[in-house]
């Protein structure tokens, strides 16, 4: 694989980065990660945005424009012809010897690679996943998108112990997100998922599948919901830019619904889909 360091695009054995850089020894760095469909970007303007969002409350600079952003992930697609995958991008501080307080000057360290995958037909979307309860006891800044990824690491190894797929995490008995998705359920045609703000990652999916559901006539309600609440529910999915649309199926011991996908969660998914190759770039 080609992979871009720092303003080069070298084979993946010869890129390397300094063992002093902040995001390898202090997680001091933040990602995104883009997805490709037919060898295009899905929504790169709102992952570029975030993107921008999360390095300027880390007081960490751009590393270049958005425009130059668009053109390395075009040029790594296009190097590994990928049609279908992601592209993962990372920015950290940067090297600095080890001190807690940051340089407020350090040159910030770019890397992206691509990784091919299956995503708009992978099979586990007809049957759907199931998810098991977890305290979250995450840090408060979550709409950050830090590399700080140990708890949901744990948290998806948990749910692997249990026979999940995956884990939901709750906060004062409401359920924060998934350890890699925003978290979502459907009650009496009501789809429910919690607002944004520092409890979460604001989601470049999440506001897609919203839009779309609005645009479809379907009812919106942006508020937290407890871990018995989704128990209890229609339908429960999770988004996110790789998985698309997920169906839950089962959350701890409980069946969701009818134990099967839910005709909301699999219309979302068709919808996000065929909108989204539309729009790509
Ligand atoms: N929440 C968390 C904790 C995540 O890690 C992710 C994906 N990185 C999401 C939500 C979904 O965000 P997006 O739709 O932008 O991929």
């Amino acid at each position: 694989r080609t992979v871009y360091v720092n303003g080069e695009y070298l084979p993946e054995t010869e890129a390397t980065v300094s063992i002093f850089d902040r995001g390898f020894l202090m997680a001091d760095g933040v990602y995104e990660v883009t997805t490709v469909l037919d060898g295009k970007l899905i929504d790169f303007d709102g992952h570029a945005k975030r993107l921008s969002r999360s390095l300027n409350e880390l007081e960490m600079k751009e590393p270049c424009t958005q425009d130059e952003l668009l053109e390395i992930h075009r040029k790594l697609v296009e190097a590994n012809n990928v049609t279908e995958g992601l592209v993962y991008l990372q920015v950290t501080r940067g090297a600095a010897d080890r001190d807690f307080a940051y340089p407020k000057d350090a040159e910030p360290t770019l890397v992206l690679f691509t990784q091919e995958k299956v995503l708009a037909q992978s099979p586990v979307a007809k049957t759907g996943i199931s998810v098991i309860s977890i305290p979250d006891i995450r840090w408060g800044r979550r709409d950050i998108k830090t590399v700080q990824l140990l708890y949901p690491s744990m948290g998806k190894m948990a749910a692997k112990a249990a026979g999940a797929d995956d884990a939901w995490m709750v906060e004062d008995g409401s359920v924060t997100e998934g350890t890699s998705n925003n978290a979502y359920i459907v009650k009496d045609g009501v789809i429910i998922t919690r607002n944004l703000s520092n409890d979460i990652l604001h989601g470049i999916t999440r506001a897609a599948v919203l839009r779309f559901a609005q645009e479809a006539q379907m009812q919106v309600e942006e508020r937290p919901f407890t871990i018995e609440e989704a128990k209890a529910a229609d339908e429960a999915f999770v988004t996110s830019a790789t998985t698309f649309v997920m169906p839950v199926v089962k959350i701890d011991d409980a069946a969701i619904g009818t134990g099967e996908v839910g005709p909301i969660a699999s219309r979302l998914r068709e919808i996000y889909i065929e909108e989204s190759r539309k729009a790509a770039l």
